[in-house]
């Protein structure tokens, strides 16, 4: 089958909607923020954890200047239509890689899908030289970026497998700290750890050093975890989150208790899984014309890739969901990632498919987005972003309809702000 997918820039779409509703726009990202005083005028917002009704948001300088119905309109300032709509912090996927190749158009396409802020959990030198090049203003059009760096592994152990470009490695007798800081000084904004025994791994005592290292430099450690008993040993070790829920087996009693107890933050990662668990879940995205239409060639190509067969013997999806249940019920922090662009997950388009399958495993549809928003800002140590309230930067998503009631009304984006500049989406035409 040959199928032809060409992206297209259809500015003159996005722009004729925008006209429609918006009265004028930004006509490119050229346009800065600091010219721009921009209101929603009556628009329902979601500030991070809550609804807030009938009120209107100030941006300006692309910061959030005003929530509430007292805010002044300024005569200069452009506004927009809020009714019927619902105001959102932009989104972050707390879970996701760059790799070497593509990495500007994956941030390209999560910042086409309301995704403002990447959290990368292991990536390449390259990646740390695209999230310093962001912190200098790089390119508006991508979603912004922190990065675990090269992740710790041990000689032979999880992702050496997959044949990347040799990375450093923390051996039997290793100065733990020498390497950890080693990362650091190379721009890792935290620690990941591959605590995976489908492949050598560390020993639980290099676990807790690892664990240690870090936080003797107050940096988080996130550990990638594929089972129950992975799990616990990552919490016991000190581990401040899990970059992945178990799917092995269903969460035994006290679980939830225990990761509570310990103060453990935990990615779900569910569309992950169930992807590999090799559920088909009629290709979410293809029936929905709120989606499909934005489906980039390089989303496309994750979102159709399937997982190895193999994995689902051991990735059971229900597990992965109930242990999401006990974990909230035990008041466990959940934080959505998808780890895109793993087969069958794409940049930006599969962390509303996150969400839905939060929602899913019990999440009430607010705490969902928290999950996206408020909660990875907190957990990460974010102090300018995550909620809609004044000094925040304006990086906001402006949907259709009251995701509270339905978190599926992310899906239907009206507009993308980065700093209070609007970012045209970009829609990707499909030939066959
Ligand atoms: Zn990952």
């Amino acid at each position: 089958m040959q199928a032809s997918i060409t992206r297209t820039r259809s500015r003159a779409a996005v722009l004729a909607v925008g006209l429609i509703l918006f009265g004028s726009l930004p006509t490119s990202a050229a346009d800065r923020p600091s010219e721009t005083v921009l209101v929603f005028r009556d628009v329902d917002v979601f500030d991070g954890s809550r609804m807030i009704r009938h009120t209107n948001v100030l941006v300006r300088d692309g910061m959030i200047r005003g929530v509430g119905t007292d805010v002044a309109i300024p005569p200069s300032a452009r506004v927009i239509d809020g009714k019927g709509k619902t105001l959102l912090p932009g989104l972050f996927d707390a879970h996701t890689h760059l790799g070497m190749t593509y990495a500007e158009a994956f941030l390209r396409d999560a910042l086409d899908f309301g995704v403002t802020t990447e959290l990368d959990m292991g990536g390449a030198d390259a990646t740390i030289a695209l999230r310093k090049k962001l912190a200098t203003g790089g390119p508006s059009d991508l979603a912004d970026l922190r990065t675990a760096g090269t992740v710790v592994t041990v000689p032979g152990g999880h992702p050496t497998e997959m044949g990347g470009p040799p990375q450093p490695t923390l051996a039997s007798g290793d100065n733990v700290q020498g390497f950890v800081d080693a990362r650091i000084a190379e721009g890792s904004d935290y620690v990941k750890v591959i605590y995976e025994h489908a492949f050598p791994t560390l020993t639980k005592q290099q676990l807790e050093d690892v664990v240690a290292a870090a936080h003797r430099r107050d940096k988080l450690v996130v550990v990638h975890v594929s089972t129950q008993i992975e799990a616990r040993d990552a919490i016991a070790a000190g581990a401040d989150g899990l970059a992945h829920i178990f799917a092995d087996s269903p969460p035994e009693p006290g679980f939830a208790e225990f990761a509570a107890e310990h103060h453990v933050f935990v990615i779900a990662t569910l569309s992950v899984l169930e992807s590999a668990a090799g559920v088909e879940p009629k290709r979410w995205w293809e029936g929905d014309a709120r989606v499909a239409p934005y489906v980039t060639p390089s989303m496309r190509g994750a979102l159709e890739r399937a997982m190895p067969p193999a994995f689902a013997e051991k990735v059971k999806l229900p597990y992965a969901e109930a242990a999401v249940a006990a974990l909230r019920r035990a008041g466990v922090p959940i934080l959505a990632g998808t780890d895109a662009p793993s087969p069958g997950v794409a940049h930006g388009s599969s962390l509303h498919r996150e969400l839905e399958l939060l929602v899913r495993s019990g999440l009430t549809p607010l705490e969902a987005l928290a999950a996206a928003t408020s909660e990875p800002s907190r957990t990460f140590g974010f102090h300018d972003r995550g909620r809609v309230a004044v000094g925040l930067r304006a990086d906001l998503v402006l949907v259709n309809g009251d995701p509270s009631l339905d978190v599926t009304a992310t899906h239907d984006i009206v507009g993308i702000w980065k700093l209070g500049v609007f970012h045209p989406r970009v829609r990707a035409e499909v030939s066959r």
